[in-house]
């Protein structure tokens, strides 16, 4: 299958989805024209000139790309420091690090959203008693879920929050692969209080994967002390090649810092080799490419929606972070869709995915990416369990004229198959 197999007919459709979508396409063009507005300052006010993007071999002593770029992350989300690495292999790696400052031996960590996401259980200690995991060092967990419709459960926060021992309190941003919403900026600020009205001295850590310039606000500018995400999500833009990023109060991030590289050294040192010009390009980037995999989104909720499945967040709805799952009903449904996201792709086109037995995973998983960057999920991908709903969770789509095409290609995949009808 090829994007020249899409019929004639899926056309006018896709036009009438997307006339449903230009009220929310502006709104997430005003989001994006504020996040540049705040990226271009921070960029004009830390001064980024050309040597920012030489780059720096060996320990990487006086790295100026570095060095600014930090700052220039520490403005953009209010904070006294920030530590963007391309050492950070991937969220979960920045994320760990994170988690690591929170609390000490004997401590708690809580989390306040339900179980966090998969990769983070094995670092906190769910699976067993790891080596290095936060269980390891002694350091507690707790978890306060998510009440039954999905929104926080605050008055459980402020119990759970009261015992003395919590010193570290976790938050996630995005639904990841739960059956939950995203939360925004302002709710997240309302956890914040809540924590804050019965316990001053916990650390407040969000989890900003998939959330990143979809407001223009951030969860720190809300009172959360520590963020991290991963560059090859939304703050990269789509063209840094690799790395995380944290951002918090100086002393937790100094920790973070040691944690990643050695005690005694830890900002100091680490060379940024030839990443800093696709980190600043890409940055630079980041608030047009997540609008355009917003609408991209957008655009799949309200095809999808016109021809018969549930979609989450609905079309026409905000949501804190660039997902959108939609309820395909069945493993054939999930099977046809994501052979067209791949077939609509600009890489590895030619390739069927299939299903398989991920690790940790109970049921079989199919994935769908044809991506630039290895596994970058800001590019257009959709991936998901078989198992009831048998739902996609879909993301990225760095231009909205290819993520458009690869929704197309999807529906087509679908119509070829007899799974739906127009
Ligand atoms: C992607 C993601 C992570 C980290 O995943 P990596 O694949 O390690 O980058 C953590 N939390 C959430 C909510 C995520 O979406």
């Amino acid at each position: 299958m090829k994007l020249s197999d899409i019929r004639p007919e899926v056309f006018p459709m896709a036009e009438r989805a997307e006339k449903r979508c230009e009220k929310r396409f502006r709104e997430i063009d005003r989001v994006a024209e504020q996040n540049t507005l705040r990226v271009m300052a921070a960029f004009q006010d830390q001064r980024v000139s050309d040597a920012c993007f030489a780059g720096t071999t060996g320990y990487g002593y006086d790295d100026l790309g570095r060095e600014t770029l930090d700052k220039i992350y520490a403005q953009l989300f209010g904070t006294e420091s920030a530590l963007v690495r391309l050492g950070f292999v991937n969220g979960t790696h920045a994320l760990t690090a994170a988690m690591f400052s929170l609390a000490r031996p004997g401590e708690t960590v809580l989390a306040v959203t339900g179980t966090p996401y998969d990769t983070l259980r094995t670092a906190i200690g769910l699976s067993g008693n790891v080596f290095g995991s936060l269980k390891f060092y002694g350091v507690n967990y707790a978890q306060v879920d998510l009440a039954p419709d999905g929104r926080p459960d605050y008055d459980a926060i402020r119990a759970a929050v009261s015992d003395p021992k919590v010193k570290g309190v976790m938050i996630q941003r995005s639904r990841g692969y739960e059956d939950r919403k995203a939360l925004s900026v302002k709710e997240i600020g309302r956890i914040v209080e809540a924590v804050r009205e019965v316990n001053r001295e916990a650390n407040i850590m969000v989890d900003n994967c998939y959330g990143e310039f979809t407001d223009v606000i951030e969860p720190t500018h809300v009172g959360a002390d520590i963020i991290a995400g991963s560059l090859i999500k939304n703050p990269g833009g789509g063209i840094a090649e690799t790395g995380g990023y944290i951002a918090g109060k100086a002393a937790l991030v100094e920790q973070c810092a040691y944690r990643l590289t050695c005690v005694g050294m830890g900002k100091e040192v680490g060379c940024s080799l030839n990443q800093c010009r696709p980190m600043y390009l890409g940055l630079f980037m980041a608030p047009e490419v997540v609008a355009n995999a917003r609408k991209t989104g957008a655009f799949a909720a309200s095809l999808f929606r016109s021809l018969g499945f549930e979609c989450l967040p609905a079309a026409g709805q905000t949501a804190g972070d660039i997902i959108t799952v939609l309820a395909l009903r069945s493993p054939a449904a999930m099977e046809a869709f994501c052979a067209g996201i791949q077939a609509g792709s600009p890489v590895d086109s030619y390739v069927t995915p299939e299903a398989w037995d991920m690790p940790g995973y109970e049921s079989k998983v199919i994935m769908a990416a044809g991506t630039f960057t290895g596994g970058a999920s800001i590019e257009l991908s959709a991936d998901g369990p078989m198992r009831d709903p048998f739902a996609v969770y879909l993301q990225g789509g760095i231009t909205y004229g290819s993520g458009k095409l690869g929704i197309l290609t999807a529906a087509q995949s679908m119509l070829d198959r007899g799974l739906i009808k127009f």
